[in-house]
């Protein structure tokens, strides 16, 4: 049945860019909304149930940017209002930002679609080029400048031959002077297929502090199960914490086929490349990354290439601590929702290497963006310099302790934090103990042995 699910979702993908501008026309919409609306004096359990629906049927109208008929709903908007506050993302930020426009596009690609992606190069990109355009522009381009955008766009993908189409980058200059702004975005995939490899979309926003996560409605409903107690979990950790930080949660509805996404802040730095990636679960039965994923350009690597590589997490003594701390507290809330199956994603950032890398690329920068960068974008007073974190902007990144034989920048958080084992885990768990005799390796345990097996993995990741 799952299987079935899985292909139907990258079916209903391949159709549709259309679901892409419908969210960037629904996040919009919702904020716009969301403005006319008083912020409550305080939560009540009612907004953890709420949500709001339009229905969206144009005749002739607007039908280059938007399909005909769509669908878009927002659950539960004064509670995620709310988190986004208590994370510091304003909602005018949220919406657009208007403050860059030369329009830069990358599309990275995704596995598991590559034969047919091939096929076609063209599809993808413009596919891709059509949200970018929309996510970071939207409402304030002219309808006719934003259809000469993305017809741009889509000419110069379709001009490309298929070996370029694993990676592209188009920029285009608008007219409107002065006025430059940055759009990128990767692809990869979520929803899970067989081996708990992920088949989907993550979208990153065009200024990389966002990312939009495709989700299947179980995880829609068990957001809905855990939300008050996440709201009361952030509030009491004041935003200090490893969880994902959940800014919206939608369904875009075009053709009468439903999408789930979920927003959240991007765990990764918007400055900061990461070089090298892990999706850690403590466990090492089939925790490797596939030949396939290997090649990728940025791999997520496993607990078994973790442990082969003999890698380390090279921090101070005292920001282990506060990673630990965060991390008891964060696994005791999950330990209590009875989820389990997370991950801990762990970028790495190499200091050394992105300062080769930078003297390699220089791309010579605007006066304007010279003094962007000197102004500092977050409001700091100085930018920070190459592998220094700023802690506003990047809330996940602890650098390497001074002395460290590597300088580095990790990025460590939660992942995967909506699977409830009480729904989905006692058949495979019966399953899995027939087989193995009921092991300690084994992934499916229920949330406490998951929890304390993972807890120990994490503190053995520092060197
Ligand atoms: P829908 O919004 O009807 O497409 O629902 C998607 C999934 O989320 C379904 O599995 C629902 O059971 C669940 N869901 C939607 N709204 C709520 C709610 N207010 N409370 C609990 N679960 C919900
Ligand atoms: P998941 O399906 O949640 O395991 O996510 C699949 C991949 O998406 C992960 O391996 C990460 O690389 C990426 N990802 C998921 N959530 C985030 C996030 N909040 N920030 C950055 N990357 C993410």
């Amino acid at each position: 049945k799952k299987k079935h699910f899985v292909q139907q979702k990258v079916e209903v993908f391949r159709g549709s860019d259309p679901v892409l501008s419908v969210l960037m026309w629904g996040v919009n919409h919702s904020i716009n909304d969301l403005s006319q609306v008083p912020v409550p004096v305080m939560l009540l359990p009612d907004d953890f149930k709420a949500s709001t629906k339009i229905k969206v049927c144009n005749h002739l109208f607007n039908k280059e940017n938007l399909p005909g008929q769509f669908k878009f709903k927002e659950y539960c908007p004064q509670v995620f209002r709310n988190l986004r506050e208590r994370f510091g993302i304003d909602d005018a930020d949220y919406q657009v930002n208007p403050r860059r426009v030369h329009v830069q596009t990358r599309f990275l690609q995704p596995t598991g679609l590559l034969a047919k992606e091939q096929t076609n190069p063209g599809f993808s990109f413009s596919r891709f080029a059509c949200f970018c355009v929309r996510f970071a522009l939207s409402s304030r381009l002219s309808g006719r400048l934003l259809g000469r955008l993305i017809a741009s766009l889509t000419a110069c993908a379709d001009k490309r031959p298929a070996a370029d189409s694993e990676h592209m980058t188009s920029q285009v200059e608008l007219t409107r002077p002065s006025v430059r702004q940055q759009v990128s975005l990767a692809r990869s995939p979520p929803l899970k297929d067989g081996e708990g490899q992920s088949v989907g979309l993550l979208l990153t926003s065009y200024d990389h502090t966002l990312v939009v996560k495709e989700i299947s409605s179980e995880e829609v409903e068990e957001m809905h199960n855990i939300l008050c107690e996440y709201h009361q979990h952030i509030a009491t950790c004041h935003g200090s914490t490893l969880l994902p930080h959940f800014l919206a949660m939608y369904r875009v509805t075009v053709e009468s086929e439903d999408t789930y996404l979920l927003a959240m802040r991007n765990m990764f730095s918007r400055r900061l490349h990461v070089h090298r990636k892990y999706d850690l679960k403590g466990s090492l039965v089939s925790r490797e990354a596939s030949f396939k994923e290997k090649v990728k350009e940025l791999p997520t690597y496993k607990d078994t290439d973790f442990r082969n590589k003999m890698q380390k997490v090279y921090v101070s003594g005292e920001e282990k601590s506060k990673v630990m701390e965060k991390l008891n507290r964060d696994i005791d809330f999950l330990v209590r929702m009875r989820i389990m199956d997370y991950s801990l994603l762990l970028g790495i950032h190499d200091a050394e290497r992105a300062e080769r890398e930078a003297e390699d690329e220089m791309e010579p920068f605007t006066e304007e963006e010279e003094e962007e960068e000197e102004n500092g974008a977050a409001g700091s007073l100085r930018a920070p310099g190459p592998g220094e974190v700023d802690p506003h902007v990047d809330v996940y990144a602890v650098q390497s302790a001074v002395g460290a034989p590597q300088r580095e920048v990790y990025f460590m958080g939660l992942i995967d934090v909506l699977t409830q084992y009480d729904t989905k885990k006692k058949a495979a768990h019966a399953a899995r103990a027939v087989k193995h005799g009921g092991g300690g390796e084994i992934s499916a345990v229920p949330p406490e042995q998951y929890a304390k097996r993972f807890l120990e993995f994490v503190a053995k990741i520092f060197a």
